[in-house]
Order: C-alpha cells, then sequence, then structure tokens
C-alpha cells in the first residue's frame, strides 16, 4: 500500500489512572511496531529512579515549564497529581505531517485537548484496573512513589473513573486485567484504527480519480468469447 496517501499519522492517546498499566502496555505497542513513536512530555515532577531525561520525560523546573506555557508551546498541558505535565506542538506537528504514528501517555484533560484540536488523528483509549484494591497493589510493588504520593494517586484515581462517564470522550476501553488479553486489546485498537474508513478514504479516492475517464481497453467490434471449449 502507499504511504504516501495516508499523508498525516495517527495520535494514540492512552489514559488510565496511575498503576492501571498503561506504561506497561504503550512499552509493548513500540516493540512490536516500531514505527511507532512515544511523544516525550515536558514535566515538573521529580525524576524517578531507572528513568532517563529526554527518553521518559524532559524534566524541567516550574519557572521552564511556565515559560513555555506563555509562549504557547504546548498542544496540550495538565496539572497531574500536583506538578505539570505537557505535550508541545512541535512533538504533535512534526509527527502528523511525517506521517508518523504517535503514542501518548497522557491524562484526560490532556487527551481532551488533544480531541479538540486534532479530532480527525486522535484515538483515544482508557485503560482500567480490574479494581481499586488491584490498583493499589500494583502502585505499592512498582514501589516508585512514596506513601503520600501513592495515596494522592489512589484519590485522583476515583476522579479519573468519573470522566469516563461524564464526557464520553473515549473511544475505546481497555481492562488490564490479564496483560496478554489487555496488550491484544491495544494492538487491534491500533490496527484497526489504521484501516479506519476515514483515513483510507483518501485511498479510494485516489482509485476513483485514477479510474475516471479510462476508456475501456477492449474493441467494441472484438467479441469476447468465454467459452472455453472454442479455445
Ligand atoms: P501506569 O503507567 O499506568 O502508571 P505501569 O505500566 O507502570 O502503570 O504498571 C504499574 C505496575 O503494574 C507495574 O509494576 C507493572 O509491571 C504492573 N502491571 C501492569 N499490568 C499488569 C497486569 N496486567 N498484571 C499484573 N501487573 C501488571
Ligand atoms: P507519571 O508521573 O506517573 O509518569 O504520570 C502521571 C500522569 O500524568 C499519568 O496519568 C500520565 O498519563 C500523565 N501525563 C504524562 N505526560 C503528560 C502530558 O504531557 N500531558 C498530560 N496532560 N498528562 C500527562
Amino acid at each position: 500500500m502507499s504511504n504516501e496517501l495516508i499523508d498525516r499519522g495517527l495520535l494514540l492517546v492512552v489514559s488510565s489512572p496511575s498503576g492501571a498499566g498503561k506504561t506497561t502496555l504503550c512499552h509493548r505497542l513500540m516493540a512490536e511496531f516500531t514505527e511507532v513513536m512515544f511523544s516525550v512530555s515536558y514535566t515538573t515532577r521529580p525524576i524517578r529512579r531507572g528513568e532517563k531525561d529526554g527518553i521518559d520525560y524532559h524534566f524541567v523546573d516550574s519557572k521552564t515549564f511556565d515559560e513555555m506555557v506563555h509562549k504557547g508551546e504546548f498542544a496540550e498541558w495538565a496539572n497531574v497529581h500536583g506538578n505539570k505535565y505537557g505535550t508541545t506542538v512541535a512533538t504533535v506537528r512534526e509527527a502528523l505531517e511525517g506521517g508518523r504514528h504517535v503514542l501518548f501517555d497522557i491524562d484526560y484533560q490532556g487527551a481532551r485537548q488533544l480531541k479538540a484540536r486534532f479530532e480527525r488523528e486522535a484515538v483515544l483509549v482508557f485503560v482500567l484496573p480490574p479494581s481499586l484494591e488491584v490498583l493499589e497493589e500494583r502502585l505499592r510493588k512498582r514501589a516508585t512513589d512514596a506513601p503520600e504520593a501513592i495515596e494522592r494517586r489512589l484519590i485522583n484515581a476515583q476522579e479519573e473513573f468519573n470522566v469516563l462517564k461524564q464526557y464520553g470522550l473515549y473511544q475505546y476501553l481497555i481492562v488490564n486485567d490479564d496483560l496478554i488479553r489487555a496488550y491484544d486489546k491495544l494492538r487491534a485498537i491500533y490496527m484497526a484504527s489504521l484501516a479506519a474508513i476515514d483515513r483510507m478514504g483518501r485511498i479510494a479516492e485516489e482509485l476513483i480519480r485514477q479510474t475516471e475517464g479510462r476508456q475501456p481497453t477492449v474493441n467494441s467490434s472484438q467479441s469476447v468469447d468465454t467459452d472455453p471449449s472454442k479455445r
């Protein structure tokens, strides 16, 4: 299939309460589909053990972040769990214009902003834990946040669950109970989004354009005999 006809990339937005497993799922998708690039956000949150500046996030101080907001550098940004997070316009534009598919690990406030700006390209997926109990257990086992930060994330999770019914914003919901099954769903959503009719419509239009004005190649004075016994 000609890639020139699909001139704009897909913006695959994955959100979830912290600890539900979106990072794990997103890493799997990128490992399988190397054409999918990750949108590296800016954040004022302190760097965690094992994270790398410029790979997981661009870690900046609050003053730098505010200046970027002031200069209009963000396509979306939000306050999440007491820290600021944002995606730059440059990241989104580069991806869309280059026809790259981009994965965004951002919260519902950011998802809403991206959907409003890029209605056609944005595909919104929400990942849920099977229960609040499991969510808490995963956060504690992950052991990347202080106990107060975990408490805060659990309280915020309830607000995030409510968003699902409030805005009707997300197109897809994945319950991350069994990781293999959950990943299969994300994979299927990605594949189906690539084949969605509003993206493929351009290919159909091009085929129609190519056939327009085309004359039949068989001369009407020649008869076409379809009876094999006469050959
Ligand atoms: P998030 O990015 O949503 O905050 P993570 O991907 O970091 O969540 O997952 C939180 C923790 O739960 C990690 O330690 C991860 O290994 C684990 N985890 C993710 N999915 C599952 C699953 N289906 N079953 C068990 N543990 C999981
Ligand atoms: P964490 O601190 O655990 O990496 O992320 C906390 C939350 O911030 C997650 O829900 C994550 O999806 C969200 N987040 C990360 N980057 C961005 C961003 O650029 N914009 C928005 N709106 N949320 C983000």
